[in-house]
C-alpha cells in the first residue's frame, strides 16, 4: 500500500510485538547445488587442488574469527564448525576429484561433502549430527570458490533488522541480539521456530511475509517494523521514527504480583526449558514455571537418559524456585519435537500419532523413568513440582497418567489441554486432574486442522479463532465445579490482549517467554475482572479471529500507548 508522500507500508504476519526502525541487512540465500562441469583443458590441476585447500583455510579463519566474538552456545556451535573446515578428509577427498575427474573444485567439494555426510549419517547418534555441520562447510567453501556472498546471518558493525527467508535453529543460536534489531522473514508462520525465538528474545518480529515483499527490501534500506501489527513501513516518516526511538528507550519490569486492577490474582508464570532459562525467568520476576517442557534437554540425544541425568536436568530448573511453583511437563516428543529413543520418524503423520502421552502404549517404562527422577529431583529442592502429560485426549488416559504420577509421590498431578477432546470432556478429566493447562498452540492446530508450522495457514493458526476460545471457555467451565485451577501455557498467553481474554474465560494462571512478562502484567493491571469477563465474551460473540481481536483491541486504549 502506498502513501501520500513516499512512505510504503508492506504486510506480514506480526509474532513479536514492538516498533523499531533501522537499516535492512539480508541473509544471504542457501547456496545452490553447482552444476556437474569439468575443467576447462588449459586449467592446471594442481592449481585447482591448491584453490580448495586456500579456500578451505579461509573458511576455518573466517569461522574462528566469528566463534571467538560470539558467546554461549553461538560460539560451541561456530568452533565445531570450525574444526569442521580444518579436518583434511573433505578438502583431500575434493582433491582427488578433481584430479581423477578434473571436476570443477566446487562441484568437487560438493560431492565430497555428499559423501561425507552420508557416511557420518550411516554411523548414527553424534556422528549423524555432525552432518549438518559438513553442509555447512560446504556451503561456505562453495562460496569462496565461486565468489558469492557467505550464507548466514550476516555481521555488520551496527544494529539491524534481519531478513531472510526462514532462520534454522543453527542459525539463531549464532544471532546476536545486541546487533539483530527485529526480524522479518518470507516464510515462517505464528508458532514456528523463528516466532518464538523472536519472543524468546523480546524482539519485534514478522514471519511469513512471501518474497513479493521480502525482495522489496534491500541491504541498507531505513524501515520501521511493526511487530503487533505485521506491519514494515519503508522510508519512515520523522515523526514515526521518533515513536520508535521513544519505545526503544522504555524500560518495563514485572515486580512478581500479577492480577487484574481489581486485586484479582493472575499467576504470570514462565515457561523454560533448561536451567539456565529457569534463572533467568526467577530473574524476570516470574511467579513460578507454567511450562517446563523437558524434551528440550534431551532434543538431540539418541538414547534414552538415565535418570541421574534427568535428576539433575530437573533439579537445575526447580532450584531456581524455592518455594514456588513449577509445572513439569513429562516428555513431548513427536512432530515438531522429535526424540529419536522415542518417536518413529517413518509415521505419515506425526502430528496424529503415537506422540506426547501417546508413547506410554509403546515404552511405557520410559514415563516411570521420568516420574522417578522428577521425585527424587523434588526431594532435593523446596520447589513445588505440579506434573502433567502432553496431548491427554481421553478420560481413561487422564486417570491413567495421574494415578501413576501420584504412585511416585508427586502430589499434583494434572494434563495438557491440547486436544479438542480434552477440552469438550473437561468436566470428566477434573475427576482426576489436579489441575490443567491448555496448549493453545496445539489446540489451535487441532481444532483448525491446520499445521502450526506453516506460514500460508497462519490465519486459521491463531488463538484469536472464536472456536479455540470456546473451547477454552469449555475447559474453564468444566473445571469450574471440581474448583480446579486451568493455566494457559501456549503462545496465546504472551499476547497482552489475549491474556485478559483468557482470564474473562476464567483461566487462573498465563505461562509465557519470560521477556513477555512486564507487558502481560502491565496490561492485566489496566482492567478489572469484570472488564475481562466482558471482553472475554465480546471476542467469543464475534464471528471471526479478525474481529474478535480487533473488538477487544478496540477496548484496551492502554496497548497502543504501550505500543503493543
Ligand atoms: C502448546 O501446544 O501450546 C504447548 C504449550 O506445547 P508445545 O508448544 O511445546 O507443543
Ligand atoms: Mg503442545
Amino acid at each position: 500500500m502506498a502513501t501520500d508522500d513516499n512512505t510504503t507500508s508492506l504486510n506480514g504476519i506480526g509474532v513479536s510485538p514492538g516498533l523499531v526502525a533501522g537499516p535492512v541487512a539480508r541473509m544471504a540465500p542457501g547456496i545452490s547445488e553447482p552444476a556437474v562441469a569439468t575443467l576447462p583443458a588449459e586449467a592446471d590441476v594442481e592449481t585447482e587442488c591448491e584453490r580448495i585447500a586456500e579456500a578451505a583455510q579461509t573458511v576455518k579463519k573466517g569461522l574462528e574469527l566469528s566463534a571467538a566474538e560470539a558467546k554461549g552456545e553461538g560460539r560451541t556451535l561456530l568452533e565445531t564448525t570450525a574444526q569442521m573446515a580444518a579436518d583434511p578428509t573433505l578438502t583431500s577427498s575434493a582433491q582427488a576429484m578433481v584430479k581423477e575427474r578434473r571436476l570443477v573444485p566446487e562441484r568437487a567439494v560438493w560431492e565430497a561433502a555428499g559423501s561425507l555426510a552420508s557416511m557420518l549419517e550411516s554411523l548414527g547418534g553424534y556422528m549423524a549430527e555432525r552432518t549438518r555441520d559438513v553442509q555447512d562447510v560446504r556451503d561456505r567453501i562453495v562460496a569462496v570458490l565461486t565468489d558469492s556472498p557467505m550464507p548466514g546471518i550476516p555481521r555488520l558493525p551496527e544494529p539491524f533488522i534481519l531478513v531472510a527467508e526462514d532462520l534454522a535453529p543453527a542459525d539463531t543460536a549464532l544471532l546476536d541480539p545486541e546487533k539483530v534489531i527485529a526480524f522479518i522473514t518470507s516464510e515462517g508462520g505464528p508458532t514456528s521456530h523463528t516466532a518464538i525465538l523472536a519472543r524468546a528474545l523480546g524482539l519485534p518480529a514478522i514471519v511469513g511475509a512471501g518474497t513479493a515483499v521480502t525482495d522489496r527490501l534491500s541491504d541498507g534500506d531505513i524501515v520501521l517494523v511493526d511487530g503487533t501489527k505485521g506491519t514494515i513501513t519503508l522510508n519512515p516518516s520523522e515523526d514515526e521514527l521518533r515513536r520508535a526511538r521513544e519505545l526503544a528507550n522504555r524500560v518495563r519490569v514485572f515486580n512478581g504480583d500479577g492480577a487484574t486492577k481489581d486485586g484479582h490474582e493472575v499467576q504470570l508464570l514462565a515457561n523454560v526449558g533448561d536451567a539456565a532459562g529457569a534463572r533467568a525467568a526467577a530473574e524476570a520476576g516470574a511467579m513460578g514455571v507454567g511450562l517446563f517442557r523437558t524434551e528440550f534437554c534431551f532434543l538431540d540425544q539418541p538414547e534414552e537418559p538415565t535418570v541421574e541425568a534427568q535428576v539433575e536436568a530437573y533439579r537445575g530448573v526447580l532450584e531456581a524456585f524455592p518455594g514456588k511453583k513449577v509445572v513439569v511437563r513429562t516428555l513431548d516428543a513427536g512432530a515438531d519435537k522429535p526424540l529419536p529413543f522415542l518417536t518413529d520418524a517413518t509415521e505419515a503423520n506425526p502430528a496424529l500419532g503415537v506422540r506426547a502421552y501417546r508413547t506410554t502404549r509403546r515404552d511405557p517404562e520410559v514415563l516411570e523413568h521420568q516420574l522417578e527422577a522428577l521425585a527424587k529431583a523434588e526431594a532435593e529442592t523446596d520447589a513445588k513440582v505440579w506434573v502433567m502429560a502432553p496431548m491427554i485426549s481421553t478420560t481413561e488416559e487422564a486417570r491413567a497418567f495421574t494415578d501413576k504420577a501420584r504412585t511416585y509421590g508427586l502430589k499434583t498431578a494434572g494434563m495438557m489441554i491440547e486436544v479438542p477432546s480434552a477440552a469438550l470432556m473437561a468436566d470428566k478429566m477434573f475427576e482426576h486432574a489436579d489441575f490443567a493447562s491448555i496448549g493453545t498452540n496445539d489446540l489451535t492446530q487441532y481444532v483448525m486442522a491446520a499445521d502450526r508450522l506453516l506460514s500460508s495457514l497462519a490465519d486459521l493458526s491463531t488463538a484469536w479463532q472464536p472456536a479455540v476460545l470456546r473451547l477454552i471457555k469449555a475447559a474453564c467451565d468444566g473445571a469450574a465445579p471440581h474448583g480446579r485451577p486451568v493455566g494457559v501455557c501456549g503462545e496465546a498467553a504472551a499476547d497482552p490482549a489475549l491474556a485478559v481474554v483468557l482470564v474473562g474465560l476464567g483461566v487462573a494462571s498465563l505461562s509465557m517467554t519470560a521477556r513477555a512478562l512486564p507487558d502481560v502484567d502491565a496490561v492485566m493491571k489496566s482492567v478489572d475482572l469484570a472488564d475481562a469477563k466482558r471482553l472475554a465474551e465480546l471476542a467469543i460473540a464475534q464471528p471471526t479471529a479478525e474481529a474478535a481481536r480487533e473488538a477487544v483491541r478496540a477496548e484496551l486504549p492502554i496497548l497502543e500507548e504501550l505500543g503493543l
